[in-house]
């Protein structure tokens, strides 16, 4: 008889399809099943992507140890979805397929589920055995068990002073019964932290509000297209405050009441708190959430519900993508834009691209909504693939804010050229203090100088892994890297020269506080960026102590300009509109427009006008114009004509090598190599570089870079996949980036 066989993807990357023999003794796993599998001298988990297979031509096939699964542990779509991902993202299919599983089920870990031991009362038993009480402690046990037949774990009776003792002399006795019982972790417990009343005020009450013209408009379309239900990607394209969310709860609730489910997605949840909450003041226990701050223990408590079938709305942030739901009807990406979307490790992909891909398998609607839509978006909408709807008021005309430009060089003309903050934004937040509004100040750059040079001969302190310069945080007392985190105190001499003036420039959000804090010393000041947001929930208590008016002044880096809803805040300062525009990166440009149109939008939500202020170098850029003006087609106007003339993505397909070397000189020649070999591939594109990448060392590695520019994306992967054929060698030290966020 022939060999059973079955294909595995197992997570190793770049590594493809492992045919495995199945045993006499196993039974035959299904597509989507777990498997443990030998793969080297290690024991791994894998996945099964086709069974069963024709044996191959050889004799050193190995046997599965072990078939997890009976039955598919991913469903078929999430199965067909990873493979996509493997494929389009150039990344092996045991590294997309153990990606969309929940943590735990990685290791093939069964006893992720947390147990506890409760104490039920045996009903029976009470009539029979009364006179067994034997004294006050029992009693007050007996009394609570009695009212909670479904049971009580052993710790809540603990909190009440029942001990364990006492529950095993019950039980001693024939009275209770001690069993572990699975509990699931509210992820909600964790989200946002605590204040969830916000929430349900808004949510509470959605059937009595009239839609605006507008909203009414984009809405009968996004029924439509759902009551078709077929497959259609629309983009919802409308400006903060303008009630997009209103229509996401809405259509989800069509889309439920035809019988099938809802995925969102949101780039980031401590942010967003507020969508979440919507959704679960909405659509209550049947909404769940999936994203990385959970504990693994909670994610896989929430996985199995999903994949249980007893959730019919997931939130959660890009690898909710590949939640195990069925039945999806409909796909929001919320700020569509945004560029948590992508991820930075393998398998890399662009979770809203792949929530398109998931639409079209599941005959779903797709719904991105921004304010600020990307440029592939935006580039698929104006070619007609995309549906485009917009809502360009408001809800109820509050205003946007009134935007000022403040020119620094003029500012650094009259006041000398260490302002950091121009005079116009220091009145402006005077007079919201008088008044006792709120303001908020962006600069997107933490610590407190950006640069530490040595007088005597200009060197700069560089970290010793990486090349960058060193960031002087002054509440820690330390230099460090944004990298790697290296850290080391300033010394007292520089170390190039041994002269001893040290002296620091740039600026970061640690010093804008300071200077706030030095300038208002009556004021509540509270700065957030990665250095004060460490904890889990710290974000939280901010958001809820700004909510709530306990803060008068909110420092911080891009963090702030999300979709947070202060009411109070009236004035929005942007201490560096032009941060980004600096950096080779071709999205320079779309990254400033959206984190400068986001934080403006943060001025004013309430009754009160708001205004921002916008500091900036370069007043006349289209990007600083076009969000002064909160003018989204001028921008895309200019910046589609850029990346046309440029050649950039989205008018035609980019792919980024970089490969790792324990020199530059090394990195470059295995670069080289690879791009020789891509280039003669048939790759169908240009082949720009090997260079040294504009970060040519990071934690002790250097790192060189080529890229591709073209229109056949497969024809691209499938050159350089070829290329590492040939090189199998540097696959670990290459990283293969199809359509790069990040250029450096
Ligand atoms: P966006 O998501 O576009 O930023 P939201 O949906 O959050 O906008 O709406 C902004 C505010 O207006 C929210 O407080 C929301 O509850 C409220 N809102 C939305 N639609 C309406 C409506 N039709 N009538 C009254 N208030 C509305
Ligand atoms: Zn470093």
């Amino acid at each position: 008889m022939a060999a059973r066989c079955v294909s595995v993807g197992v997570p190793v990357p770049g590594l493809g399809r492992l045919t495995y023999r199945v045993p006499e003794a196993l039974p035959l796993p299904v597509r989507g099943a777990r498997v443990t599998v030998p793969l080297g001298t290690r024991a791994v988990t894998g996945c099964v992507i086709e069974a069963p297979v024709a044996p191959p031509d050889t004799n050193t096939l190995r046997d599965i140890i072990e078939v997890i699964d009976t039955d598919a542990f991913l469903p078929e779509t999430v199965v067909a979805l990873a493979l996509w991902v493997a494929e389009y993202y150039a990344a092996g299919p045991g590294d997309a397929l153990l990606n969309a599983m929940p943590p735990k089920a990685r290791t093939g870990d069964a006893s992720a589920f947390r147990r506890v031991p409760v104490a039920v009362w045996k009903a029976e038993a009470l009539v029979l055995r009364k006179t067994a009480l034997k004294g006050d402690k029992q009693r007050v046990a007996a009394e609570l068990l009695q009212r909670t037949p479904e049971g009580v774990p052993l710790s809540a009776l603990r909190r009440e002073g029942v001990s364990l003792a006492t529950v095993r002399s019950l039980e001693r006795a024939g009275l209770v019964a001690i069993h572990d019982e699975i509990v699931e972790r509210d992820p909600f417990e964790t989200v946002g932290g605590t204040d969830r009343t916000q929430w349900s005020l808004d949510g509470t009450t959605p059937q009595g509000r009239e839609l605006t013209p507008e909203q009414a408009h984009a809405s009968r379309h996004l029924e439509d297209a759902v009551i078709a239900g077929l497959f259609k990607t629309i983009l919802l394209q409308g400006v903060t405050g303008s009630g997009k969310t209103e229509l996401y709860l809405r259509l989800a609730d069509l889309v439920l009441r035809r019988g099938r489910r809802v995925l969102v997605l949101v780039p980031e949840i401590a942010l967003t708190p507020a969508l979440a909450g919507l959704f679960r003041a909405r659509f209550g226990r049947r909404v769940t959430i999936q994203h990385s701050g959970l504990s693994d223990g909670e994610r896989h408590d929430q996985w199995h519900r999903i994949r249980r079938g007893e959730v019919d709305v997931v939130i959660g942030t890009r690898s909710a993508v590949f939640a195990p739901l069925d039945r999806v009807g409909l796909v929001i990406v919320d700020e569509e834009h945004d560029h948590a979307y992508k991820q930075e490790e393998a398998p890399r992909y662009q979770g809203r691209d792949v929530a398109v891909v998931r639409g079209r398998m599941e005959g779903a609607v797709v719904l991105l909504g921004s304010a600020t839509p990307s440029l592939e978006s935006a580039a698929n909408a104006a070619a007609g693939r995309y549906d485009h709807l917009t809502l360009t008021q408001r809800v109820w005309n509050k205003p946007l804010a009134e935007v000022r430009l403040v020119d620094m060089r003029k500012e650094f003309t009259a006041h000398g050229a260490d302002v950091m903050i121009s005079q116009p934004l220091w009145e402006a937040l005077e007079l919201r203090l008088s008044r006792g509004e709120q303001s908020m100040i962006l600069l997107n750059r933490r610590g407190f100088a950006t640069v530490v040079f040595c007088r005597q001969c200009a060197a700069t302190m560089e970290c010793p892994h990486c090349s960058v310069t060193l960031t002087y945080h002054r509440t820690a007392r330390k230099v460090r890297c944004h990298y790697c985190n290296y850290a080391s105190v300033i010394p007292k001499a520089c170390g190039t020269c041994g002269g001893e003036f040290l002296e620091q420039s740039g600026f970061g959000t640690e010093r804008v506080e300071a200077d706030v804090r030095a300038r208002f010393p009556g004021a509540r000041v509270v700065r957030v960026d990665r250095d004060t947001i460490r904890r889990r929930g710290a974000i939280a208590k901010v958001l809820t102590a700004v909510a709530r008016g306990d803060v008068d002044i909110l420092v911080g880096t891009q963090m702030i300009a999300k979709g947070h809803d202060f009411p109070s805040v009236t004035l929005v300062g942007v201490v560096s509109a032009d941060v980004g525009l600096g950096v080779a990166d071709f999205r320079a440009a779309e990254r400033t427009f959206q984190l400068l149109t986001q934080v403006v939008g943060r001025a004013g939500r309430g009754d009160i006008p708001g205004e921002a202020i916008v500091q900036t170098l370069y007043p006349d850029h289209y990007s600083v114009k076009a969000a002064a003006a909160q003018d989204y087609a001028a921008f895309y106007a200019q910046e589609i004509d850029f990346r046309t003339r440029m050649r950039y993505p989205p008018t035609i397909g980019l792919v980024n090598v970089v490969v790792r070397g324990p020199s530059l000189g090394k990195a470059l020649d295995d670069a080289n190599a690879l791009a020789a070999v891509t280039r003669h591939a048939g790759a169908r594109a240009r082949l720009l570089g090997p260079a040294p990448a504009p970060l040519s060392k990071i934690k002790d590695e250097y790192r060189a870079q080529f890229f591709l520019k073209g229109v056949h994306r497969r024809a691209m992967r499938d050159a350089i996949e070829h290329a590492l054929t040939q090189r199998p060698e540097l696959r670990r030290r290459t990283v293969v980036d199809v359509d790069p966020y990040s250029t450096s």
